[in-house]
């Protein structure tokens, strides 16, 4: 092994404690819920959870009364309402557990009515003006199926967040809903294959990249404190050039910090597995083992604010950001998501025996139809104004969807489309007509064969949604992948029952309808390399969805396709949907407008007054040479300086006007009242503007005196150690 790929042993400080003595600490799970609960009302509740029984609201009350006494025990004095409004993090409401009783006294309290409901001040939410339109009110409703937990003394009930009239104001609701269409439409497919199954669960494993910067340098630099992003800084000569940083070795001071951390996680029950070192220098990533697709989510809003918080307590800030450094990788989250029945069959791993496989080919195929039919929906599922910093950057997934199977997979969908009569693939097996498909050999599940650049890779048993971006809510993404897969597998059922109706065998039906979708779906399947200049010209070939433009891209929300889709599953309305797309745009202003003032604000007032500083230094000094060597000779000695002091001047001078542009470019779009065309002139017309006076301000940097350059370079941001 290469030395560089090593992990050398760091001494780390930490109580040396066993994990099964912390893990879920902090989490009323089964177990404590069997302690602190009457056992007929644990029994219902566990009915809930696992089978989405309806809440009894008789049972609510004690459900309350156990929670609020395992919490006491560990100091609790507060709960609170957690949910996931239409931003990037989580919002809470807190509440004491102690009532004013009215007559001068306090009592101790927490009701069934407040565990199960709550409205919170949600009008500073972004509700895409769903609560005008409907004239309502917000309120928040407990979730059973993602347990509690206490942070601090604050008891917090994972909640959704919903409108009065039943609109979904957060991404929890329309989550669970995409989960239970995905699980009824693969619960009716599951029954072609003989598979018993009650529920069919959406997995899902979430890998975080994100960067560490030092806390002091951090504060030296106003646009990484202001918008999660350096605005300004030029290349550090030393990169991820040499790739020395992948799984290298973790410095001392990040191992302690992802030491406690991890301990940390798992004390809240986030089931954290690998860490280690990413691409880029200071990049790191963290990877906790797949859960079920609601729980997974709640626990990565839960891991991104801890690791706020335990960052700064070792002296650094986590940028959560999708492309924090120019020229350096930026970070994604993977969403590994596959699905699996509640009597533990994974739908997205081959089998043994033919129908096991015919199953298994049956679930892929479907995936890709939903991945091909909703191509833009999945892209503007992730598609934000950070994000769009890292699709079609060199490094990152391009802005196209296209999905990897890798060459065993492939071979197979290959030899099922190609192969004539169903003779190939129908085999006589043990009891009868079964299925057997030669080409699929048993242990099929290759996990090396992997391509960096898909956006949607097969990765043995699993679908791997690369292109999710570091610091977004994955509900998004899964909300957008659990519905596309629904509808499709609901139509598949239409589609082979159709054919059983005609007097086709069940099996024959099957596989007749599985080689259509392979040969339909098709333009989706892409092994080559994602980054390069010939896919995207393919692509538009093909007629995949090629739009750049971030505003642009969130259009397909809207298109009468998805709409129709999302309603046929049950998931969102139109009305939703619009009032979403207009959070989304106006968002996407908000933070190029915030750069676009941060940027101004550093040039004017940072830059621009030490540059002419500099500048002037190099005036005095052609001055006094002049003064003393006077003539050709002086004129020779200052020559350079000379030029510099023209370079400068220009840069400033371009810097200057740009930033007056820009001041004017925004007024001119803020008058706009349309949030969509709003955002398409911020994309347009300023977005290019920050980054033509970017160009010009890391120029200067390479010019001007190292001492007198006011912001932290990309050498000390990246490198230390
Ligand atoms: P790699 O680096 O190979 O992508 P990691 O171990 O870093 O693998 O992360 C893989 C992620 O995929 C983990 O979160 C893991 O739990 C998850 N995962 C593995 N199998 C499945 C599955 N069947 N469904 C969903 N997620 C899975
Ligand atoms: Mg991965």
């Amino acid at each position: 092994m290469e030395e560089a790929f090593k992990k050398k042993a760091v001494p780390v400080d930490v109580p040396n404690v066993r994990p099964n003595e912390y893990f879920a600490k902090y989490v009323f799970t089964r177990e404590k819920m069997y302690k602190y609960l009457p056992i007929d009302v644990y029994n219902k509740l566990v009915d809930v959870i696992d089978n989405g029984a309806p809440l009894d609201r008789a049972i609510a009350d004690e459900v309350a009364n156990g929670m609020r006494r395992w919490a006491s025990e560990l100091g609790v004095t507060h709960y609170s309402h957690w949910f996931q409004p239409l931003t990037d993090g989580t919002a809470e409401k807190h509440d004491a557990f102690v009532e004013h009783d009215g007559k001068g006294g306090i009592m101790e309290e927490f009701s069934g009515k407040l565990l199960v409901q709550q409205e919170p001040d949600a009008s500073s939410f972004p509700n895409g003006g769903i609560r005008n339109t409907f004239e309502a009110r917000g309120y928040s409703a407990w979730d059973p199926s993602s347990p509690v937990f206490v942070v601090g003394d604050t008891l917090c009930i994972p909640t959704v967040f919903i409108a009065y009239t039943g609109e979904s104001l957060d991404y929890k609701a329309p989550l669970l809903k995409s989960l239970s269409a995905v699980s009824r439409a693969a619960v009716d497919v599951c029954r072609y294959f003989n598979i018993d199954a009650k529920k069919v669960v959406a997995y899902l494993g979430v890998e975080q990249e994100y960067f560490l910067v030092d806390e002091g340098l951090y504060a030296a630099r106003p646009d990484l404190l202001l918008t999660g992003r350096t605005l300004m800084g030029h290349e550090a000569s030393k990169n991820q050039q040499l790739e020395d940083h992948y799984l290298g070795a973790i410095p001392e001071r990040v191992a302690a910090f992802m030491k406690e951390l991890e301990m940390r996680a798992l004390e809240f029950g986030i089931p954290v597995k690998t860490l280690h070192n990413e691409v880029a220098p200071n990049q790191f990533e963290l990877a906790p083992i797949y859960e079920e697709c609601n729980l997974a989510v709640d626990h990565n809003m839960l891991l991104m604010s801890l690791m706020k918080t335990v960052a700064r307590k070792h002296g650094f800030r986590v940028l959560l950001h999708e492309k924090p450094f120019k020229g350096v990788n930026g970070s994604g989250k993977h969403n590994n998501w596959s699905l699996g029945t509640d009597t533990g069959v994974m739908l997205m791993s081959p089998g043994k025996t033919a129908e096991e496989n015919l199953r298994f080919i049956t679930f892929i195929v479907n995936t890709l139809m939903a991945v091909w039919k909703y191509d833009g929906l999945l892209k503007a599922s992730i598609m934000s104004a950070t994000n769009a910093h890292r699709l079609g950057g060199h490094e990152a997934p391009p802005v196209i969807i296209s999905s990897f199977l890798g060459a065993q997979l492939t071979q197979v969908l290959d030899a099922f489309e190609e192969s004539e009569s169903d003779e190939i693939l129908l085999l006589k097996g043990k009891k009868g007509m079964k299925l057997d498909i030669p080409q699929i050999p048993e242990l099929f599940i290759d996990n090396t064969d992997r391509n960096r650049t898909s956006p949607f890779a097969f990765t043995g048993n699993r679908f791997e949604f690369r292109a999710v971006g570091a610091e977004a809510n994955c509900a998004s993404a899964m909300i957008a992948l659990n519905s596309a897969v629904a509808s499709q597998l609901v139509e598949f059922k239409r589609d082979v029952d159709v054919l059983i109706g005609e007097g086709e065998q069940k099996m024959s039906a099957i596989v007749k309808v599985i080689r259509r979708y392979i040969k339909e779906c098709k333009a989706i399947r892409f092994d080559g390399n994602g980054y390069s200049e010939e896919w995207k010209a393919e692509a538009e070939r093909r007629g995949l969805d090629c739009e750049s433009s971030c505003p642009l891209i969130f259009d397909n929300y809207l298109k009468d396709s998805v709409v129709g889709m999302f309603e046929s599953v049950g998931v969102m309305t139109r009305a939703e949907l619009e009032a979403r797309n207009e959070v989304k745009w106006e968002m996407y202003t908000k933070k190029i407008q915030i750069e676009a003032r941060v940027l101004g604000d550093l040039a004017m007032n940072h830059i621009i007054p030490v540059v002419t500083e500099y500048q002037t230094r190099l005036v005095d000094n052609v001055i006094k040479i002049r003064q003393l060597f006077v003539g050709e000779k002086g004129d020779m000695m200052t020559a350079e300086n000379v030029k510099l002091v023209e370079e400068i001047s220009e840069r400033m001078k371009f810097i200057s006007e740009r930033v007056s542009a820009l001041v004017e470019a925004r007024k001119e779009a803020n008058r706009i009242d349309s949030e969509r065309e709003k955002a398409v002139a911020y994309h347009d017309r300023i977005a290019p503007m920050l980054e033509e006076i970017r160009y010009q301000i890391d120029k200067l940097e390479l010019i001007v005196d190292n001492e007198m350059w006011p912001l932290p370079k990309y050498r000390e941001l990246l490198f230390m150690r």
